[in-house]
């Protein structure tokens, strides 16, 4: 008889559709033999420092991924990125709540590890392709995320722990002999080529940038821009500037780099006690208990034509000031690795297609709208976050409702305690928001209120307003190539360009592209 030497567990999910909670697990088991030490194989980073160079705009998971597959690879990745390390970026993001102020190139958006830093960390995606997945889940692991990531049907890292994770990617792409330039904002593309429609005519070899923090008066008298504060960089171009980087946008548009605008979703954050979530989802009085996790939900409705639901959810976890610029509110969510905290959130969107925001009307009322409103749906996004702004004194303070009150069209009279640390200001919601998105958010919340009893409750608060759920632009690009439809050499990535909505399809996304550039070299040298 063989003796159970281990178990070692490969999948793990929750059950807790029934009173009756079931723990799932596909399990290994060690039949008079031990596991063999590493629960993954780790990838081999050779040095590169004297290959080829390929130019990565951007540090989020797009651009890591794609730097450490270029090593993988055999090119040598030169990374530029606008904010700070991960670590002074830390001091950037208690400043928006202690001074109200929200620095322009180092907030929740931009800086090392991009918007994914200091983000929920939820590694889970509805993509299909689950080689790739889990060769980023591996990746994460070999930098020294939790193996359990590797387990769990809803994988997760925490913000407290990401930031560690990121700067073991940033050792690896210097160790291997490639660079990273913190505080190095991209302002240009370098390009060969008169403007025109078809691809061949017009090729990048390089991006002209500039250096933040520096001093602009080094060379006063022959107003040259000194070098400290412009460089270039030559080298095929990766682009995964994230969909924050509105310059980057509008740039493209100028220089008659083909873009389209591009459906996104724009609503609330929803907090409640996580006690009350645990209660309806794990259908116990006393919560979740000792052993149970923070409980999720996922809802989705149609209204009136349009999908309705909650985004990113955070289980115990915080409301976060998101903007990247001043006169801006824009809220989001994460959660520490514990997902301990008093409050659980979701953002509650509603889509909202190129089609339904009225070019013309915008061009009229905006007067600087151009480009045959390629850049309307950011056009929007823009003038709801100000609206935003102004209602909420023209601070970081948010303009929040209780839910109930919202459903109901009353002002809330006080506003129940929020993880939102720069505060909150009672605002009728139902009042200012667009209409479509009102109505709209109004008959999602009774629909879910019906299949969650209790979720519609006036417990819950909403704080306005979450409009970054993806980019409001595709750049757009090659099905097969993942190149430029007009520039060669260019290759738009992650989800700036359109091409991802999360960590992981970032991560993949960066990982094809550093791929399809290295064809591209080895093709044309
Ligand atoms: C608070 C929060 C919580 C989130 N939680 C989750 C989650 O739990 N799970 C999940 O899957 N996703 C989450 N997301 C979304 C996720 O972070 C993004 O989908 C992901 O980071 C996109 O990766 P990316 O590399 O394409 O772009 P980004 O992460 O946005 O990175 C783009 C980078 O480019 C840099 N950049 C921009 N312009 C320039 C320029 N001109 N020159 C140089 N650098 C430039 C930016 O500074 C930034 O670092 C969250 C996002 C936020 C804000």
């Amino acid at each position: 008889m063989g003796a159970l030497k281990a178990v070692r567990i490969l999948k793990r999910s929750i059950d807790a559709r029934q009173r009756n909670i079931f723990v799932n697990l596909k399990v290994r088991a060690y039949v008079n033999e031990q596991p063999m030490d590493d629960e993954y194989e780790p990838v081999v980073y050779h040095d590169v420092s004297d290959r080829p160079q390929v130019i990565v705009v951007g540090a989020g998971p797009g651009g890591l991924f794609a730097a450490l597959r270029l090593i993988e690879l055999g090119y040598r990745p030169i990374v530029l990125e606008r904010g700070k390390d991960v670590h002074e970026r830390k001091k950037d993001l208690a400043n928006i709540s202690r001074t109200q102020q929200v620095d322009e190139e180092s907030n929740y958006c931009f800086g090392e590890g991009g918007a994914g830093a200091y983000s929920d960390g939820k590694l889970y995606t509805r993509s299909k392709k689950r080689g790739n997945i889990e060769k980023i889940l591996r990746v994460f692991c070999q930098h020294g995320a939790s193996t359990n990531i590797l387990a769990d049907a809803h994988p997760h890292i925490g913000t407290d722990r990401l930031p560690q994770v990121i700067e073991a990617m940033r050792h690896t792409i210097i160790n291997s002999g490639g660079e990273v330039h913190f505080q190095t904002k991209m302002t240009r593309l370098i390009l060969r080529g008169e403007r025109r429609e078809v691809r061949g005519e017009r090729s990048v070899f390089g991006v002209g940038t500039q250096v933040i923090g520096v001093e602009a008066e080094v060379y006063p008298l022959t107003s040259h821009l000194s070098p400290l504060t412009s460089k270039t960089f030559l080298g095929p171009v990766i682009l995964a500037t994230g969909h924050s980087a509105r310059d980057v946008y509008r740039y493209l548009a100028e220089a008659q780099i083909q873009i389209e605008p591009k459906g996104i979703a724009v609503g609330v954050r929803l907090e409640h006690p996580s006690m009350l979530i645990d209660q309806i989802q794990y259908h116990r009085k006393e919560g979740r208990g000792q052993w149970l996790p923070a409980a999720e939900y996922s809802f989705v409705t149609q209204a009136d034509g349009r999908g309705v639901y909650s985004f990113c959810m955070c289980p115990g976890g915080f409301v976060i000031p998101a903007a990247t610029g001043p006169e801006q509110i824009v809220v989001n969510g994460m959660s520490p690795a514990s997902r301990g905290t008093q409050w659980s959130n979701s953002g509650m969107v509603v889509e909202v297609r190129p089609e339904d925001i009225q070019c013309e009307q915008m061009r009229k009322e905006k007067g600087e709208m151009r480009n045959d409103g390629l850049l309307r749906m950011m056009a929007y996004q823009e003038e709801l976050e100000r609206d935003c702004w102004q209602q909420g004194n023209r601070r970081q303070t948010a303009p929040a409702q209780r839910m109930a009150d919202f459903v109901n069209g009353r002002l809330s009279f006080d506003l129940p305690k929020s993880s939102y640390a720069p505060g909150l200001v009672s605002s009728p919601l139902h009042f200012w928001m667009p209409k479509s998105i009102v109505s709209r958010l109004q008959q999602g919340f009774r629909t879910f209120g019906r299949q969650a009893h209790g979720f519609l409750t006036n417990e819950a608060v909403m704080i306005a307003v979450e409009t970054r759920t993806s980019s409001p632009v595709r750049i757009v690009r090659d099905a097969e190539t993942l190149m430029h439809v007009q520039v060669e050499g260019l290759f738009p990535c992650g989800e700036g360009a359109g091409y991802a909505g999360g960590i992981v399809s970032a991560g993949v996304d960066g990982e094809r592209c550093a791929e399809m550039c290295a064809q591209y070299l080895e093709k044309n040298g």
